[in-house]
């Protein structure tokens, strides 16, 4: 939590110099700022520009609308976009066929455009097979999908893995269909051709971390350009931290990728890779005006589940943590059984719990780009607890040592709330046994997690402390 200076402005975190800045010294080092830099709510409109440049493309699980989002995140990250052809098989599935389209519209009677792919790209059920016909309504309107229940939004469809097709339209539209005979031509083909995803590659420390948002959605905002979005802003973010020579414990991996089948398509390929997953986030949903809901991994107590847990509640908003359940993202097919990977799945209001969810209402409209700034402020505190948590030993345990001959307690003086920053302190040196980790510290104490963060920071930059090498933990 930040603490306010007499002029409401935010007082520095000591153990941050200025953002961006290279952070000199060991505990600098070792306690890298995320999710506290002021600056991160400025990006939520470039983060919503971006989304707004590759909202009109026709993405789906396969196809140049796919490619062409990965390219261009390519300029907001150094991606590498991969292939998998279409026929391969990755577990019990295969890459389907590619599928693209070229035009598709439905004429009336009088011979006007009544649907046109052109103006929606949902008005079409992704992987309809090509089509030319005339039919009369009543024929077609088992082609025709629309919501009753919310007439003028334009549902999104798809048919995958089922040879269909069918367009989608607003309710109130549909039933000022008149009878007679419609033309229907869906110029679309489906060809060999791969399945693409982009990943990118932070390195650090051994351990990995997986951040995965999935890119498949047409004209879909919240749902999941968002989540797209968030991803890249915080690959960036953190990618600018570490060229300023902060050290990261983690190796991020960051991928975007069809749902499902590329979820399954990744794993098929980084079978080895997996086993290096430490934690991962599925990022989902994140630009909506609904709190935060965390879904926890399969395993229900992975480091990242504490870490969602506690940066939530640290951060005072309303939020919610669910329990994992096998159906939602792709966390699905990473806590399957054969893989069991701690990630959970960050998102503000969850699927098919907004009426705008899957329609043509989750527009650029829907999204706010305070909100995906604050989602990235989210996932960097997240991502700070997996950062910043460790287990320290006090170099002085034979009672307190000494803060005012170290200018501990002059340090504090002068600070707003002295009281708090010396209790920090005193449970930090108590506890900082080798057996307590700092959120463990911080479960125990009541102190937020930024509070143990800056203790142990500053002990370390006093030769108070100094954090136990793996070896000496005695614990996994
Ligand atoms: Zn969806």
């Amino acid at each position: 939590m930040k603490s306010q200076d007499g002029n409401g402005s935010l007082a520095p975190s000591p153990i941050r110099t200025a953002p961006f800045a290279p952070e000199p010294g060991e505990a600098q080092a070792r306690f890298p700022s995320l999710g506290e830099d002021p600056d991160l709510d400025a990006l939520g409109e470039p983060m919503h520009a971006w989304m707004a440049s590759v909202f009109p493309l026709c993405r789906s699980i396969t196809g140049a609308g796919l490619r062409k989002t990965l390219r261009s995140l390519q300029d907001l990250i150094p991606l590498k976009i991969h292939e998998v052809p279409s026929g391969t098989q990755v577990f019990d599935w295969t890459v389907p066929l590619e599928w693209d389209v070229r035009e598709a519209w439905i004429r009336d009677p009088q011979g006007r455009k009544v649907v046109d792919f052109r103006d929606h790209n949902l008005h079409l059920v992704q992987y309809s097979v090509p089509v030319r016909a005339v039919m009369p309504l009543e024929e077609l309107q088992l082609h025709l999908h629309s919501l009753p229940d919310r007439p003028g939004w334009i549902p999104y469809r798809t048919s995958y893995y089922k040879d269909d097709w069918g367009f989608c339209l607003p309710h109130l539209q549909r039933s000022a269909l008149a009878a007679g005979d419609y033309e229907v031509c869906i110029d679309a083909s489906l060809k060999e051709g791969s399945l693409s995803y982009g990943e990118f590659i932070l390195p650090g420390g051994p351990d990995q971390i997986l951040i995965w948002a999935h890119a498949c959605h047409p004209s879909l905002a919240n749902d999941n350009l968002s989540g797209v979005a968030v991803s890249a802003y915080l690959a960036r973010y953190l990618a600018g931290l570490a060229d300023r020579g902060v050290r990261l414990r983690h190796t991020y991996r960051f991928v975007y990728a069809p749902a499902t089948i590329g979820a399954i398509a990744w794993l098929s390929r980084n079978r080895a890779e997996a086993a290096r997953i430490r934690n991962g986030l599925v990022l989902s949903l994140l630009g909506d005006l609904g709190a935060f809901t965390y879904k926890r991994s399969r395993r229900g107590n992975a480091g990242i589940d504490r870490a969602a847990a506690r940066s939530l509640r640290d951060a005072g908003a309303d939020h919610a943590i669910e329990d994992f359940s096998p159906y939602g993202y792709d966390e699905r097919q990473f806590c399957s059984p054969g893989f069991d990977l701690p990630v959970g799945c960050l998102m503000r209001t969850p699927h098919g719990r907004f009426p705008e969810y899957h329609t043509s209402g989750d527009d650029l409209e829907f999204v706010k780009p305070a909100r995906l700034a604050e989602s990235l402020r989210a996932a960097l505190r997240v991502l700070s607890v997996l950062e910043c948590d460790g287990v320290f030993e006090n170099l002085n345990p034979h009672c307190e040592p000494q803060l005012g001959r170290r200018g501990l307690y002059q340090a504090v003086g002068n600070r707003p709330d002295p009281g708090a920053e010396a209790m920090a302190m005193l449970w930090v040196l108590n506890l900082c046994d080798g057996d307590h980790s700092l959120s463990e510290i911080a479960d125990r104490s009541g102190l937020s997690f930024a509070a143990a963060v800056r203790a142990a920071s500053t002990l370390m930059s006093h030769g108070l402390l100094r954090e136990r090498g793996r070896e000496e933990k005695g614990r996994s």
